[in-house]
Order: C-alpha cells, then sequence, then structure tokens
C-alpha cells in the first residue's frame, strides 16, 4: 500500500498532511471534554457554586463538542476528496499502461483480472486511504495524548486495570489476525476467478442457451461463488468475534475502574471524596477514548492485507514494462527497397508450446497482394499478427521498407497499416466514428471521404439507405448489424485511412462470393501501391493474388501464383479442389 502511495499528486498529499494536522485540533477537542465535565461535576458536588457557573462550563463543554464536528466533518471530507483523487489517478495509470501492453501481458493478466484491478482493486485502496486518514491518523495520537493525561491523575490502581485490559486487547487483536487474514488475502484472486467466469457466460451467452448448458454454467459458477461466500463466511466470522469481544474488555473495564473507584472514595475523607469521584469520571472517559483507538485501529488493521493485496495488484499492472519494445524511427531511409520482407521468422506464443510458425522466408513488393492460405490452425492469423508487433517474432527478422519493425515508433509503424481482424470490431457511438476512427494519417474526413471509403468497402448503399445515414447509431460491440456488415464497416475502417500496408485477417469470409467479388475489384482499383496481405479460406478471393503463401502446421509448403501452385503444391491442390466446383458457379 505504501508503494503504491508515491502515484499520489503533490496537491493531495498537501491536502492530506492538512486533514492530518486538523485531525490534532480534532484529538484536542475530544479530549477537552472530558476536562469540562470534570469542572461540571465539581461544580455540582461542591457548595456555594451557582447555577449560571455550571451552565458557562456546560456552554464551553458544548462549544468544543460543535467544534469537533465542525472539524471531522472537514476532515472527512478532504479524506474523502484525497481518496477519490488517488482512485481517479490509479485508474488512469492503469488504463494507460494497459493500452500499452501487447497480446502477451493481457492473456498474462487475464482480461477479468485487469477488470477487477482497475475497478474493485482500486476502490479497496480508496476506502482504505480515506479510512487512513479519517481513523488511522487520530487513533494513535488519542491513545498516546489520553495515556499521558491519565497518569497525570496519579491513580495508578486504575491505570494498572487500563493495562490489564490493553495487554487483553492486544492479545485478542493478534489471535484474530492470526486466523482472519489468509482469508483476507484470497479474496481479491477468488473475485477474479467470479469475474472471468461471468465475462465468459455473457459472452457466450448464446452457445450457453442454445446448447441448454445453464446447468453447466450455474454448477460452474457456483463452485466459484461457494468457494468466495465460504472464504468470506470465515473471515467475517472470526471478525465478528471483535465485536462483542472488545465490549467485553469495555465493559470489564467499566467495571473494574467503578470497583476500586468505590473503594477509593469509602477509604478516603470527605473533601477528597468529590475530588477521586470527579477524576474517576475523567479516567472514565479517557479509558474509553483509549479502547475506542486500540478498537479503530485494529479494525484497519485487520482490512490491512486485503488493501496491500489490492494495491500490489495495481502496482503489478502499472509497473509491469510491456515486452513490445518501442524504436525510435519515424521513417524508413529514403532509398531503402519498399515492401515487406520475413526473414527466417519463427515464432512460439509465450505460454510455451511447439513453435507455431518455423522459418517463413518471403517478400511482398510494394503494391504486390500477397495472400496467405492453409488448414485452419497451420499459422496464419499469427503470422499477420507479427507484422503490426501485435507479438514480436521468436526468431528471424520482419522488415518494412528495409527497416526492422521493432526499430520503429510503434505509433509510426502502425500508422502503415490498414487493419481488419478476423472478427470485425465495432466501438459504440455512430458508423461515423468507426469508419472515421483513431489516427487518420493526417487526412482530412469529409462527407466525401467517407462516401468512397464505404463505397470501397461495398457498404454505401446500405448505409445511404439508412434514415440517419453515416449518423446511425452503433450498439456496444456492433450487435445491431450482422456479421457482413461489421466486417464491411470495419473494411471501410481501414480503407478511409489510406494506409500504406492493408491486412486482411481472414476479414472476407463473412461476405457472400458476389460481395467479396466486387469488394476486391474496387480495392485492386484504388488502392494503386498499397501493399496487401490477405488471409482468406477461400481460393476464389486469393485467386488474383501476385503471390499466394501456403502454409501447413507452420512451415510454408509452397509460395506462387494460382497457376504455379495448382501445378506444383499438393497442399494447395486439395484446398483448391475442395472448393473450386462451388466458386466456378458463381464467378
Ligand atoms: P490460423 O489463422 O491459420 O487458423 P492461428 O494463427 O490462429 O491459425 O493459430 C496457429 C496455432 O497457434 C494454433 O495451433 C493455435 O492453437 C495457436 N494459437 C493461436 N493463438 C494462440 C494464443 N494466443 N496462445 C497460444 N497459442 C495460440
Amino acid at each position: 500500500m505504501i508503494k503504491t502511495l508515491k502515484y499520489m499528486r503533490g496537491r493531495d498529499w498537501f491536502i492530506a498532511a492538512a486533514a492530518a494536522m486538523l485531525t490534532v485540533l480534532r484529538v484536542y477537542f475530544e479530549l477537552r471534554i472530558p476536562e469540562y465535565m470534570k469542572q461540571v461535576t465539581q461544580l455540582v458536588l461542591t457548595e456555594g457554586n451557582t447555577l449560571d457557573m455550571v451552565l458557562a462550563t456546560g456552554g464551553w463543554m458544548l462549544l468544543t463538542a460543535f467544534g469537533n464536528l465542525a472539524v471531522m466533518l472537514v476532515v472527512s471530507t478532504l479524506a474523502a476528496h484525497v481518496a477519490a483523487n488517488f482512485a481517479t489517478r490509479l485508474r488512469i495509470l492503469q488504463f494507460e499502461r494497459v493500452s500499452s501492453f501487447s497480446m502477451e501481458e493481457i492473456n498474462r493478466f487475464s482480461t477479468a483480472s485487469l477488470i477487477t484491478r482497475s475497478t474493485n482493486d482500486v476502490s479497496q485502496v480508496q476506502i482504505y486511504l480515506a479510512m487512513v486518514i479519517r481513523i488511522m491518523i487520530p487513533a494513535p495520537i488519542t491513545a498516546v495524548w489520553a495515556i499521558t493525561k491519565i497518569t497525570s491523575q496519579g491513580q495508578r490502581e486504575w491505570s494498572l486495570a487500563m493495562s490489564v485490559a490493553v495487554v487483553i486487547l492486544l492479545i485478542f487483536i493478534a489471535i484474530i489476525f492470526k486466523f482472519a487474514m489468509p482469508r483476507f488475502r484470497r479474496i481479491q484472486s477468488l473475485t477474479d476467478n467470479i469475474n472471468r467466469i461471468t465475462r465468459e457466460h455473457l459472452l457466450g451467452i448464446r452457445v450457453v442457451k442454445a446448447y441448454n448448458a445453464e446447468p453447466y454454467q450455474d454448477a460452474k459458477f457456483e463452485k466459484a461463488n461457494d468457494e468466495l461466500t465460504r472464504n468470506n463466511l470465515i473471515a467475517h466470522r472470526i471478525m465478528m468475534i471483535q465485536g462483542p469481544g472488545m465490549g467485553l474488555v469495555m465493559n470489564g473495564l467499566s467495571i473494574a475502574i467503578y470497583w476500586i473507584g468505590a473503594g477509593l472514595i469509602q477509604a478516603a475523607g470527605a473533601q477528597d471524596k468529590i475530588f477521586l469521584f470527579s477524576s474517576m469520571v475523567v479516567f472514565m472517559n479517557y479509558a474509553m477514548q483509549i479502547v475506542m483507538s486500540f478498537m479503530r485501529m485494529s479494525m484497519l488493521f485487520a482490512m490491512a492485507p486485503r488493501v496491500a493485496v489490492s494495491a500490489n495488484r495495481i502496482r503489478e499492472v502499472i509497473e509491469t514494462e510491456p515486452t513490445i519494445r518501442d524504436g525510435l524511427l519515424e521513417e524508413a531511409p529514403e532509398d531503402s527497397p519498399a515492401g515487406i520482407e520475413f526473414r527466417d521468422v519463427s515464432f512460439r506464443y509465450p505460454d510455451g508450446g511447439e513453435c507455431v510458425l518455423r522459418d517463413i522466408s518471403f517478400r511482398a513488393e510494394k503494391g504486390e497482394t500477397v495472400a496467405f492460405i492453409g488448414a485452419t490452425g497451420s499459422g496464419k492469423t499469427t503470422l499477420l499478427n507479427l507484422v503490426p508487433r501485435f507479438y514480436d517474432a521468436t526468431d528471424g527478422e520482419i522488415l518494412i521498407d528495409g527497416v526492422n519493425v521493432r526499430e520503429y515508433r510503434q505509433e509510426a509503424l502502425r500508422k502503415k497499416f490498414g487493419y481488419v481482424p478476423q472478427t470485425a470490431f465495432l466501438f459504440s457511438g455512430t458508423l461515423r466514428d468507426n469508419i472515421d476512427y483513431g489516427d487518420s494519417n493526417g487526412g482530412e474526413t469529409t462527407e466525401e471521404s467517407l462516401a468512397e471509403a464505404a463505397s470501397i468497402a461495398q457498404i454505401k448503399d446500405y448505409i445511404d439507405s439508412l434514415p440517419e445515414g453515416y449518423e446511425a447509431s452503433v450498439a456496444r460491440g456492433g450487435t445491431n448489424y450482422s456479421g457482413g456488415q461489421k466486417q464491411r464497416i470495419s473494411i471501410a475502417r481501414a480503407v478511409h485511412r489510406k494506409p500504406q500496408i492493408y491486412l486482411f485477417d481472414d476479414a472476407f469470409s463473412a461476405l457472400d462470393y458476389r460481395t467479396d467479388k466486387a469488394l476486391r475489384q474496387a480495392l485492386k482499383s484504388k488502392m494503386e501501391g498499397a501493399t496487401t496481405l490477405i488471409v482468406a479460406q477461400r481460393i476464389g478471393t486469393i485467386r488474383d493474388a501476385d503471390k499466394i503463401l501456403v502454409l501447413d502446421q507452420g512451415r510454408l509448403v509452397g509460395m506462387g501464383t494460382h497457376t504455379q501452385l495448382m501445378e506444383t503444391c499438393r497442399v494447395y491442390q486439395e484446398i483448391a479442389l475442395s472448393q473450386l466446383s462451388m466458386e466456378e458457379l458463381v464467378s
């Protein structure tokens, strides 16, 4: 928790310090009240005092109580302010860091855990910080101050009774910690688990319903939920002993003080009786303040392990250096050879296992279309993901315009691409927001530029038919559009950017044959000079490509044009024969 505090801004430190200083004033007010009580008791019990004198002292006492209340309100407000600002900062830092993560880090943390870390974990830290300022700072001050005040009261027997009470209290707290702490530590990871299962369930809800898999999902959820519930129940049951236990100690202490007091008063002379009685009232009050301070501190200590876990989890995210490091280069040198080149590239996913790609070498000249085909799982998507550095190649080099992709600044590198993923992704907003998305390479966005991109992506007629046109709304995840529409909008987004390199990851398979063909023709005529890497399932989609690469279990087993491969590559022939009859009907 303490290490996380370095992310707190200077201004918030200042406010926290001001709150701490006000806290001292608060403690002063709080400890002043028993003294007024003592005066009132003495005034009432000694003869010859008027009611006015009692009222005047009582008035001061009331004023002090109000002063205490006012300072408490200010401290609480400041504490809430500091804690909320700190939480905002932690969320921003996490969000920015996660944006810089490569797929490797995202997979390592898991999406569910990243969500818990920037929501639930941050809340834990926020609540705790406010409590520390409000409770943790005044508690020890009160305890020490009250102890010095009562030792000056001079009755050793009472002090002894209180020391015994404090020792019992500490033993009690130690026992609770021993058993409750490990359970508090586990809460966050169990919450991750719940989050993961709920997320998966919601993402796959249609499949769950279609396969009547509710009982199976329920069972999975219940198992995780039970585990969390059991853990929380045990932890809180142990903590529950704290309340009555502390009550017992407090009440025991009251009885002890009165008992000892009664003995002392009985043994004292008439004049001392009044003094002893008022001292007892004050002692009682301070003793309660001390015990309460211990109780508050113990409560915060009990929460500490859980918050420490949360704080560490947040720090882990903020302090994880992305494995994909930024290069320095903005542009390749003028005289370098344009195009994309793979040199003996091999790749293994970070979670171990076999090489998914082995010794891949090829060149895509500027303006060429290079296609990848192969059975599912042969490594096509993986290969494409290496070009924009979603992952870095394990061995070998990938060059764009003669420069290794690792040497470019990531922003400069990614500017070059028009990327269309396998599963089209739309953001909530409007169609315009989705087509004119992100950094559009400095090109101006006009109605014409949007219409041109939509027209190439074969979605213009559809958008024109919508009453709101480009302002038509897109639901979260684009659920109000069909798979083919989403895919075409996603292609329009890539086209609108006017990129130097197109990366189509199986982007055409959600389209019908006719649209696929029209789209490819439009792209070919409009994207003069752009290099295209295209992953496809259908031979028809890539038949006209300048170069086709055939992948089989991560190896390159054929390279050439359609005609060449039909003659030389067995894998390609098999794929082609299984498909062509169908396509010939259409073309
Ligand atoms: P294709 O696009 O040709 O269908 P992929 O490139 O998606 O094939 O996958 C190639 C291989 O890599 C598969 O065997 C798959 O199991 C594995 N793979 C894909 N993504 C990951 C990942 N994130 N982590 C580990 N292995 C993966």
